[in-house]
């Protein structure tokens, strides 16, 4: 009471020449709160453990859920539904359900108590420990969240174990420890700069490659447990700022900036950086070979259609460097596919590439061979047979090959590469050849008969031969160059400024 007296005292006694005085105390308490506030904000704060919602799976039409250790079904308000024993499972499905309520709506008998089905409602399941779903644990809690399409699954996870869940699928359990490190940092502050990612869905993050691969917590591995824990609460930031980090697995020489792939802001610390520590890698180099059929099929999509492609170039700032457009001029005209699309449907490692031309493919060529022997006929003519043939291609791995075996009916031949290339195969078979005299041993290459490489056949059947580096988007961290530092005994502290410059470490204490 004495308080209250003294407060509506003081106001009853505030006079307007007042007025300036207090207004300056105002400004200085506003002040004085503002100044304390900065302060107090910029101490780290111990607060609550992030927890991200991962999207599983969705549209499900049925679902078998593994509770080993007990817990409950809760409904949104936190109601129990049902308290699961340890070893239970939750058993749904959408067709037994519509039965079920089918046959319900049916029924005569009204005072039976009515299920009500789960369609259209939110369910969590909260155990004592992990869950598992189509053979993998999950730490945390399941959110159920069933349509009319299916039952959809959010894990609820706290950031720690969310990034022990990721490790796995994005760089294995066997990378050195301080690359493992390296990554944890990257995966969890990749959690936490991407919340809402998937907001429109109703989650944070997918548990795919979109996002970031979890496999949840039968992914955990000692060496995973080891660099998630060492590293707790460490994420990347860039000022002030949590950093949005990418990474990817093989560079092939040099990353790129973000921009360059994507378009969009330059982001200061995801520029090129040159990386040979991957050369090692299997993606530092690679070639794929795509007949005329698949292209034909895979450009179809693309709205380009043609019978035979002439030529094939790449629009690109140098050699082997980001492909902005592939140029292709076939019977029907010329067409430019861009690069970024080129990778998508051909399924090509990288976007970093060049086309080093068309070659025949000579896998078809040899497979359509026939053998033209020669018979003598009644007239003292010489008439020819032909016999199918089939070829042994298994050795050339795309590389125009100094000789092939062929599998005749008559036995096994190795055929040299004639020097006019491989169109006409110069075989050998006996003189006395006839159906009925074909050695078990095979062909005479003494006598000379014809395989014959029908020229009608071989056209068409070109291949195109694109040489290509590095495996991803290439922007930010290169995994597999992250590894070989590792194995030299770099800290996280060294290889995250070496892929991202100018970023800082911060902790988040929970
Ligand atoms: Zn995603
Ligand atoms: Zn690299």
């Amino acid at each position: 009471m004495k308080n209250k007296f003294f407060r509506m005292k003081f106001f009853l006694n505030f006079k307007i020449r007042d007025w300036k005085k207090a207004q300056s105390f105002c400004f200085l308490t506003f002040f004085f709160w503002i100044i304390t506030g900065i302060c107090f904000s910029a101490q780290p704060q111990k607060s609550k453990e992030p927890v991200l919602k991962i999207g599983l799976v969705k549209n499900l039409g049925e679902i078998d859920i593994k509770i080993p250790f007990g817990g409950d079904l809760r409904d949104i308000y936190g109601r129990k539904a049902k308290i699961f024993k340890n070893g239970d499972d939750f058993h749904w499905s959408l067709s037994a359900e519509v039965a079920f309520l089918n046959q319900q709506a049916k029924s005569k008998n009204r005072k039976q108590k009515k299920f009500e089905g789960f369609i259209g409602k939110k369910f969590y399941i909260i155990s004592r420990g992990p869950l598992t779903f189509k053979g993998k644990s999950y730490q945390g809690i399941f959110l159920l969240f069933f349509k009319n399409e299916g039952v959809q699954i959010i894990n609820f996870v706290r950031l720690e174990d969310y990034t022990k869940g990721v490790l796995r699928g994005e760089i294995g359990s066997l990378a050195p420890i301080e690359t493992l490190k390296t990554q944890a940092i990257l995966a969890r502050t990749y959690g936490m700069a991407n919340l809402k990612k998937h907001g429109s869905d109703g989650f944070d993050l997918c548990a795919s490659e979109h996002c970031q691969v979890y496999l949840g917590a039968s992914a955990e591995r000692p060496s995973i447990t080891q660099a998630v824990d060492s590293t707790r609460g460490i994420v990347m930031g860039y000022g002030s700022q949590l950093a949005s980090p990418m990474y990817h697995s093989t560079c092939g020489g040099y990353t790129t900036s973000n921009d360059e792939v994507y378009g969009g802001k330059a982001v200061p610390y995801l520029r090129r950086v040159k990386c040979d520590y991957c050369s090692k890698g299997i993606n530092y180099r690679w070639t794929r070979l795509i007949p005329n059929d698949l292209l034909k099929k895979r450009l179809a999509s693309e709205k380009i259609f043609f019978n035979r492609i002439y030529s094939a170039t790449v629009e690109s700032p140098a050699q082997l460097d980001r492909v902005k457009n592939v140029v292709i001029v076939t019977d029907r005209g010329r067409f430019s596919v861009k690069g970024t699309t080129f990778r998508r449907i051909f399924s090509l490692p990288s976007s970093t590439f060049m086309v080093s031309g068309l070659s025949e493919d000579n896998s078809k060529l040899a497979l359509r061979a026939d053998l033209q022997v020669p018979l003598a006929s009644k007239q003292g003519k010489t008439s020819f047979e032909i016999i199918p043939v089939l070829a042994d291609l298994s050795k050339i791995n795309g590389k125009d090959p100094a000789g092939f075996i062929i599998a005749s009916r008559n036995g096994l031949k190795r055929i040299a590469r004639p020097k006019g290339g491989w169109k006409v195969i110069i075989a050998g078979v006996q003189s006395n050849f006839s159906r009925k005299s074909i050695p078990e041993k095979g062909l005479d290459i003494k006598s000379p008969g014809r395989v014959l490489l029908n020229k009608g056949q071989s056209t068409g059947e070109a291949l195109l031969r694109i040489i290509g580096r590095g495996y991803g988007h290439q922007i930010g961290m290169c995994q597999s160059g992250a590894i070989e530092q590792g194995k030299l005994n770099w800290s996280y502290r060294r290889i995250l400024p070496f892929y991202y410059h100018g970023v800082c470490l911060m902790r988040l204490r929970y």
